[in-house]
């Protein structure tokens, strides 16, 4: 397990404990897991009995189904798994749960890999394993349910959904004994083997845990085990037309890889006295290494302004609300990606949220912060004007000479790690120059200090220059901005402090300045909980969430590849877009606006 994070990210920091590092601590110190052996490969107690003690101090896991693309709370999940097993000498496992025959693609599976990766771990014990798939485990699990048949611990339940559904009882109410459950054991495993050999349809019986139908807990009130499915599986094809349950096949999954500490969601506390009686069951039988997994609960991520349910995501893609999957405005790892967060940003984000045993909601602006704090020190700056107008120096021929261009340079960052000399960006200056539209005001509104007729400013990196007035057109918009340029005033000559202004502001020479194609994102939602409270998520869309705009950048932006991030100078972070962007053809995403101003 390695991990590529760059040094000297705000993740260096002391990683602040919490209840998963104080059990693992625990562990490590009382060796609860230290006689554990590994055999290379997951598997069975005989194949790991065969093994050297297991290198690796701790394994988890993280177990996504590959039935959509990974969001932020995955990455929360991933950090989580990934980041622990790093810390404590261990090795997490990347496992396909690839139980549920119907819902399964390869695209998600890639998608899923990649994800991964890019946030910055490998997975398994080296860089190129490859991840496991829980349906590789399907012999082994069919095993197990014949063990627990053969001990009496499972039986065939051949009563309707609906029988089965009344007589589990609720709350209040013990359960009833199916009329199937005293068969024997014999008669239980012949049933089971038809079922396994296709000779009952689909939905007519099931294989159910014998444990107790008055349990307090109704996950306890003999679960259904296997079922029949008649559906061809991605990785098995047709061999089975019975497939485990979701909460049979993954305490399995986790014992077959001598997962120490398997780290789920809290909406699985529950299951966890059926994981351990089940795994307690096939350890006793022989058929599993000891000491036992152990399941652990955390607070899923609840994010203001998002959704975080793959199915509701599907349904904003396949209803076209957004572009795809990596729209920029996506929650998902490749929309957020593609928006310009980076790995370092999404691991301080889930460092910073912390891991706790109760749900909460976390402010969108956190990861927000997260995003800029990691980019401001590495983005290179730029300027950019999103609403140009053209400022004409009416002087520039008579000063500086007919058709002349002044070179500028201003350095790339303005805080350099240390010993390192910023690079420079370099432009030029001539008569006519690019400028935001809000920077010019006729009739200047009390406190504003920058063009106006009489003002003086200074064009950042380049010269003083005094308004003297604009040009309109028949409605009465500003066409042109009109202003004099004050010779001997070229940043970072000497004297060129002797003019005092008030305020600099950014530009783009006409003669050097690109079009680029900017892409203003805003939050996809206008409602902070857009799923809670039984709301439509789809009438909570933020109308403005994308507005796309034809800014001029410098030419160092110009010469950007794919995934290049900036600082547009006084605009925000930006993105060139990993799929849109091209040489001669620029295109930028707004990742994250320079303070948190959302909502104010
Ligand atoms: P969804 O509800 O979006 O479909 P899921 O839980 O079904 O998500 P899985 O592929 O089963 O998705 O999830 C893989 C792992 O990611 C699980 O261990 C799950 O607990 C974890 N996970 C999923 N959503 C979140 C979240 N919002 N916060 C933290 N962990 C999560
Ligand atoms: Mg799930």
């Amino acid at each position: 397990m390695s991990l590529s994070t760059p040094t000297n990210t705000p993740q260096d920091a002391v990683k602040p404990s919490n209840f998963l590092r104080q059990i693992i601590e625990n562990d490590l110190d009382k060796g609860t897991y230290a006689s554990r052996r590994w055999a290379g490969s997951p598997g069975d107690a005989a194949h790991h009995s065969a093994g050297a003690l297991d290198p690796a101090k701790i394994r988890t896991r993280f177990p996504p189904e590959p039935n959509g693309y990974l969001h932020i709370g995955h990455a929360k999940s991933i950090c989580i798994n990934f980041g622990l097993a790093r810390d404590y000498g261990g090795i997490c496992h990347l496992r396909f749960d690839d139980t549920n025959p119907e819902k399964e693609d390869t695209e998600y599976v890639n998608s899923i890999i990649d994800a991964v990766k890019w946030l910055g771990f490998d997975w398994n014990g080296s860089a190129d394993a490859a991840p496991y798939q829980a349906s590789d485990y399907f012999d082994f699990m069919y095993r197990a349910a014949e063990y627990l048949i053969e001990a009496g611990h499972a039986y065939v339940d051949e009563q309707s959904a609906e029988e089965m559904r009344v007589n589990r009882g609720d709350f209040g109410k013990p359960g009833v004994d199916s009329p199937f459950r005293s068969r024997t054991p014999a008669e239980n495993l012949a049933r089971f083997r038809q079922m396994r050999d296709g000779q009952h349809a689909d939905g007519a019986m099931v294989l159910r845990a014998k444990i107790d139908m008055a349990s307090p807990n109704i996950n306890l009130r003999d679960p259904a085990i296997y079922r029949i499915r008649r559906a061809t599986h991605h990785n098995t094809g047709d061999q089975w037309c019975i497939y485990p349950m979701y909460t049979f096949a993954h305490p399995i999954e986790d014992a077959l890889e001598q997962i120490t500490h398997s780290i789920c969601t809290l909406e699985f506390e529950d299951q966890r006295p059926f994981y351990d009686w089940l795994l307690a069951r096939l350890i006793e039988g022989g058929l599993l290494a000891s000491p036992a997994p152990h399941q652990y609960e955390f607070a899923r991520l609840n994010l203001t302004y998002v959704v975080t349910s793959k199915r509701k995501l599907a349904q904003l893609v396949n209803e076209k609300k957004v572009s795809g999957w990596d729209d920029p405005r996506m929650p998902t790892i490749v929309g957020l990606r593609r928006r310009g967060y980076t790995p370092e940003a999404m691991q301080l984000f889930a460092e910073r949220i912390g891991v706790t045993k109760s749900d909460s909601w976390i402010d969108y602006s956190t990861l927000e912060g997260c995003l800029r704090e990691t980019l401001e020190l590495k983005a290179h700056r730029g300027m950019a004007v999103l609403n140009p107008v053209k400022l004409v120096l009416t002087n520039w021929d008579e000063v500086m000479g007919v058709g002349h261009l002044e070179p500028c340079s201003l350095p790339a960052l303005p805080h350099p790690p240390e010993g390192m000399e910023s690079p420079l960006r370099h432009f030029s200056i001539g008569k006519e120059v690019w400028i935001e539209h809000e920077d010019f005001a006729q009739v200047p509104p009390k406190g504003y200090k920058r063009l106006f007729p009489g003002n003086k400013v200074r064009l950042k990196g380049g010269y003083v220059i005094e308004c003297t007035g604009c040009n309109q057109d028949a409605d009465g918009n500003v066409t042109e901005v009109l202003a004099t340029v004050v010779p001997d005033t070229k940043s970072g000559t000497p004297g060129a402090d002797s003019v005092k202004v008030k305020a600099a502001i950014t530009w783009v020479g006409v003669q050097d300045g690109v079009a680029a194609e900017v892409r203003m994102y805003d939050r996809l939602f206008s409602d902070p909980q857009p799923d809670a409270g039984g709301k439509d998520f789809l009438q909570c869309l933020n109308p403005d969430s994308l507005k796309v705009v034809t800014a001029i950048v410098e030419p160092s932006l110009a010469h950007a590849q794919a995934d290049d991030k900036f600082q547009f100078e006084r605009h925000g972070y930006f993105v060139a877009d990993r799929t849109d962007h091209a040489a001669g053809k620029p295109v930028f995403n707004l990742a994250v606006g320079l303070k948190d101003s959302w909502g104010k």
